[in-house]
């Protein structure tokens, strides 16, 4: 059924983009999606023809996250946002400039743009687990047993870990200029690394670059014993509707059906398809990972505060209030790889 709302979103050409694009044109919702350049259609020409068999329709304005009050004639009108667009690539030469500007300053120009917009009630916001915690170790440090919506990255700065940091800096700032105002209203989603199938065939997403890296052999002398919390692309999105459309949503959510370590990753992939890809054949000792880490970009302090700790994440506030339900990462794995074979 069409649905008379019309809802501003940022980054909607993306990985996740493109997902919570088409679950907002199934419902019927006018999508009026931000792109830096229109005349790049290949960025969006997946979302056009999903478009068509749906009720909902798309609405192209240029935007970027860098320029000041970019987004406030985008905003005109929409009765909410969703504000996914931020640089998600550990491949950049500039820190500061190619993570930390793009995340923080398009923050405050979308949040900002909503609050100039008299008709923007609610802004979703798409942050991440690495706005929750930077290093594994964090968990030690804190002497907690698992992170929650309490918890915010502390150690993570523009030399070390600058994407977590970019995170962190751009919720914090968007719960800053949510006190200064009373039109509407922020919910936070805190993503871990998601995986599943993807929508575009042009995002340069560091989840995608994951997948094919690990079935392309790159881990295949060893995998580390490093912990992460793994979503399904289509629960992120399911994530996302679902503080979009409840009222009572409110506050941070952490999403992640379970935590893994990259080798517990690759024996989920040879349980499903056995020798069939060059995956990893041990877990890299430590020592070994501090000689070779280089070449994997990770640093020698990288190595000592993450690799072999721990990590819980308590994703039950996604369930309870969101309803958020999760699917098991073998689905994930699986509906990834199907895909990626029949391309
Ligand atoms: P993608 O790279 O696929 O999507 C990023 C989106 O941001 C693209 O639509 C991109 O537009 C847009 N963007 C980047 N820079 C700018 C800019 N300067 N101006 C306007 N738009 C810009 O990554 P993901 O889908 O993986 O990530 C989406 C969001 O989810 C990010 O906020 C990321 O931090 C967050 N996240 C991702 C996780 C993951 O594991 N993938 C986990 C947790 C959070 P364009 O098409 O023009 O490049």
């Amino acid at each position: 059924m069409k649905n008379s709302k019309i809802i501003l979103v940022t980054g909607g050409t993306g990985y996740i983009g493109s997902w919570v694009t088409k679950s907002l044109l199934e419902k019927g919702y006018t999508v009026r999606l931000t792109v830096r350049d229109k005349s790049k259609t290949t960025k969006y020409k997946h979302l056009l023809d999903i478009a068509k068999s749906t009720e909902g329709s798309l609405e192209f304005w240029e935007a970027d996250l860098l320029t000041e009050n970019a987004f406030d004639k985008p905003a005109e009108g929409c009765s909410a946002i969703i504000h996914m667009a931020s640089p998600f690539t550990l491949r950049f030469n500039d820190a500061q400039k190619e993570l930390i500007d793009p995340a923080l300053n398009g923050t405050r120009n979308v949040l900002n743009a909503a609050t100039k917009s008299a008709s923007v009630k609610k802004v979703v916001l798409t942050s991440s687990v690495a706005a929750v915690h930077g290093d594994n170790i964090d968990m030690k440090e804190l002497g907690i047993s698992e992170f929650t919506e309490e918890h915010f990255n502390y150690s993570s700065s523009v030399t070390h870990q600058p994407y977590s940091y970019s995170k962190v800096l751009a919720e914090k700032e968007a719960w800053k200029i949510t006190k200064n105002q009373n039109q509407w209203k922020l919910v936070v989603i805190n993503p871990s690394f998601v995986m599943g199938p993807s929508l575009t065939k042009t995002s340069n997403s560091e989840s995608l670059n994951f997948m094919k890296e690990m079935l392309s052999g790159k881990y295949f002398l060893g995998a580390p014993n490093l912990m992460f919390g793994f979503v399904d692309v289509r629960d992120v999105a399911k994530a996302h509707i679902l503080a979009l459309e409840n009222d009572l949503a409110e506050g941070r959510h952490i999403l992640a059906e379970r935590t893994v370590s990259v080798y517990q990753f690759s024996k989920i992939i040879k349980k499903i398809y056995g020798n069939k890809y060059k995956l990893p054949l041990m877990r890299t000792p430590k020592f070994i990972l501090y000689l070779v880490g280089w070449m994997f970009k990770l640093t020698p302090k990288f190595i000592r505060r993450n690799v072999g700790y721990n990590i819980s994440l308590n994703a039950s506030k996604s369930k309870e209030k969101l309803g958020l339900t999760y699917t098991p990462l073998e689905k994930t794995i699986k509906d990834m790889i199907k895909q990626i074979e029949e391309k």
